[in-house]
């Protein structure tokens, strides 16, 4: 199965290393790019694990499991992304935009997130984010532009997720 981030990679060679064999993220990108795919394999504890010390207390498992069980994962688009490694980064925050287009109870949204990203115990850890836009937007029609903004017609693009 291709990868849910995107890259076109197989899943098995790109975000899978990091959910399922506790491989450390280059990146803040790649972190992102692997919670979205565990989100979309349904990796609750991955996603839990790799929240900042600071922000895991607000969060629990079951909520990320069953938030992760009642949505289709279709899109991520990644923005801008600061691409520090880790070892350069001491103590400074690290930034990912991001849209996430998302299927809930049937209605087709997109989520656009700027991430903050911090280097705890050498790793890479999501902080917390600034959510610039939350909609729900209508599922075009075969032939018109996909609601990605890739700008391939939508039978060609998204339209294989539904
Ligand atoms: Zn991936
Ligand atoms: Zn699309």
């Amino acid at each position: 199965m291709l990868c849910p981030c995107g890259s076109q990679q197989s899943f098995s060679q790109c975000c899978q290393v990091f959910i399922t064999q506790n491989i450390p993220t280059e990146s803040p990108e790649q972190l992102m790019r692997s919670r979205y795919s565990a989100y979309a394999t349904n990796h609750a504890e991955y996603i839990f694990n790799t929240y900042a010390g600071a922000s895991q207390k607000d969060q629990s498992i079951n909520d990320i499991k069953q938030w992760a069980s009642e949505t289709k994962w279709l899109k991520l688009v990644i923005h801008h992304a600061s691409n520090f490694h880790r070892d350069l980064l001491a103590g400074n925050n690290a930034w990912v935009e991001f849209s996430a287009f998302y299927l809930h109870q049937s209605q087709l949204c997109h989520m656009r997130e700027n991430s903050r990203f911090i280097v705890e115990n050498k790793q890479w850890r999501y902080l917390d984010g600034n959510v610039t836009n939350n909609t729900e937007i209508n599922k075009p029609k075969r032939n018109e532009l996909c609601f990605c903004g890739s700008t391939q017609k939508f039978k060609q693009c998204c339209a294989k997720h539904f």
